[in-house]
């Protein structure tokens, strides 16, 4: 087994005590067997000198597959978003998915990002997409009622079949999806939520996203609000994770909290659409959710980028509660990394310690947007300071995917926009 000796780096572990250290890591392998201060040598030296080390982001809610669709519903509501998405997934071919997933992982491997949650159909095309490029990939084939879905067949039957295919993969991780309360009822939330049970994966999906959604679904229900009703019918638990969850009220996060589900907060996406309000990220965190960090589709963001993200998101919260200490760098780079691996139910990534996947991120500090950088504002100047023009190397698995700036995974060069629909 080759071993791989990150030299003399700034390293940001995000463990548990969130050590930031001048060191080295040792990497045999997939593996981190070491990272502190110890001279060693071996196979291949990559010297990480004016370098931050840090574990590769998460970007913990997207849907790749529709990265062509870049600048194309841009200045509209979610509603008309939807109804023009829905139209353009319906034309789409498994070359159109393939080659707009491989677009978006390049995208995201440029920016930093070494894992990603998707939700989408289709899920089998996205893996092979995965597994091509060396990213890591959490695939929910995504779930509605079957009278509202233009996939062939039974939705969460599809699901299904997609997990038990996928399920002993290394780079791919199944699991299951469901789009929102818009488009399916409580009998395909349960069966989703049965379907995780029995494979024990993780459960994703859109909730409570926009003022539009939540209230139209208070009127027909009579009074009830979607994480309530959600948690009256049994379906909310520790493998759920929310995306978005922008509209909940104070009794709302306190039964996600109670469930120990986890929200995945989108920002730039919720801004750029108009939700008409921001996630009560303080109270999420004061009462004990997990929240991770996603950038949701490239037709709503418009980029697969988590820095931009939790720059955006932090100052968000900041001003709307007229308190620039209501969240800080150190828990927005949590979101991106080691809390987005605690949803996930992964202890193996997330962070540089010994015996983790080698998911690593070189961020070049003589970037004149990083500079001066020490290990004691080296956390603020990856939330704060860097765009991903800083980002210099990034790790999979051991493996490098972009060395020295230059990607390293398949080009999605001289195709046309028809290639990728
Ligand atoms: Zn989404």
């Amino acid at each position: 087994m080759k071993s791989k000796l990150i030299l003399n780096a700034t390293i940001v572990s995000q463990d548990s005590k969130r050590s930031v250290f001048n060191g080295n890591i040792l990497i045999e392998g997939s593996r981190i067997v070491y990272a502190g201060h110890d001279e060693m040598g071996a196979d291949e030296i990559i010297d990480a000198t004016g370098k931050i080390a840090m574990p590769g982001m998460i970007n913990a809610h997207c849907h790749v597959a529709m990265t062509h669709l870049r600048g194309q519903i841009d200045d509209v509501p979610l509603s008309s978003f939807l109804e023009k998405t829905f139209r353009l997934d319906a034309e789409r071919t498994e070359k159109g998915i393939y080659n707009s997933a491989i677009l978006g992982i390049r995208e995201m491997v440029h920016s930093g990002i070494t894992s990603f949650l998707d939700l989408y159909y289709s899920e089998d095309i996205i893996a092979r997409a995965v597994e091509k490029t060396g990213i890591r990939g959490f695939l929910a084939w995504n779930t509605l009622d079957e009278d509202k879905t233009t996939q062939r067949g039974n939705p969460v039957k599809n699901a299904e079949h997609f997990i038990s295919e996928f399920k002993d993969r290394d780079l791919v991780t199944p699991a299951i999806g469901v789009q929102g309360i818009y488009v399916a009822g409580d009998e395909t939330y349960l069966a989703a939520r049965d379907v995780a049970d029995r494979a024990g994966t993780i459960i994703h999906g859109h909730l409570a996203e926009t003022r539009e959604e939540v209230y139209n679904y208070v009127r027909a229900s009579g009074g009830e609000r979607p994480i309530e009703h959600l948690s009256k019918i049994g379906f909310l638990n520790q493998r759920f994770i929310a995306a978005h969850s922008v509209w909940a009220t104070l009794h709302e996060v306190r039964l996600l909290s109670q469930a120990s589900s986890s929200v995945s907060w989108n920002p730039v996406s919720n801004a750029k659409l108009g939700v008409g309000g921001i996630a009560p990220i303080p109270e999420y965190i004061n009462n004990g959710v997990t929240v991770s960090i996603g950038s949701d589709s490239t037709a709503s963001n418009n980029s697969q980028d988590i820095i931009s993200s939790m720059k955006f998101g932090s100052i968000w919260v900041k001003n709307d509660r007229w308190n620039p200490a209501a969240t800080s760098a150190q828990m927005l780079l949590d979101m991106a990394t080691v809390n987005a691996a605690a949803a996930l139910k992964r202890n193996d990534i997330g962070s540089i310690t010994q015996g983790m996947l080698a998911d690593i991120v070189l961020i070049d500090t003589a970037n004149p947007r990083m500079v001066p950088t020490t290990p004691s504002n080296a956390i603020s100047n990856i939330v704060y300071s860097a765009d991903t023009s800083c980002i210099s190397d990034v790790m999979v698995n051991g493996k490098f995917l972009k060395r020295d700036g230059a990607l390293m995974i398949p080009s999605h060069e001289h195709l046309q926009y028809s290639d990728y629909n």
